[in-house]
């Protein structure tokens, strides 16, 4: 079981900021962003390309609304999903990360800017 599906089944706590009966928004625990929020499907996906295209509607009203909650959807954000070794994922279980409350530089968004393609 991933750390995520723990906090979906209460084994590990969160600091929560909204939940429905399919998704849940929580604070990342090492932010790196002054707003850094995690939202996940309640249910298991391994990652985006895993994830049910019928669901992601209604994931997508869920994240709007904790844009709303946080203050940021006028200001921006920016809303990033890791998927596999490639993209640099860690927890395997799907989540969108959620950031905003500062202009963000691209390189904030990759962890080796300096790399070169
Ligand atoms: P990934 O690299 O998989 O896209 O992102 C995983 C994220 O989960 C990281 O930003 C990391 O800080 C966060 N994270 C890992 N473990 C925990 C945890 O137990 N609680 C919370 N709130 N965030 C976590």
């Amino acid at each position: 079981m991933t750390i995520f599906e723990k906090i979906v089944a209460g084994e590990i706590p969160c600091n929560k900021v909204l939940e429905n009966d399919k998704f849940l928004a929580f604070h990342d625990i090492n932010p790196k962003a002054p707003i850094h929020i995690l939202i996940i499907p309640k249910k298991h996906f391994e990652n985006i390309q895993e994830m049910d295209p019928n669901l992601m509607g209604e994931m997508l009203l869920f994240i709007q609304q904790v844009a709303r909650l946080m203050g940021v959807d006028k200001s921006g954000y920016r809303l990033v999903t890791n998927c596999g070794e490639n993209g640099g994922q860690e927890v395997m279980h799907l989540h969108f990360h959620l950031l905003g409350g500062a202009k963000l530089g691209w390189s904030d968004a990759v962890t080796n800017p300096q790399s070169t393609f």
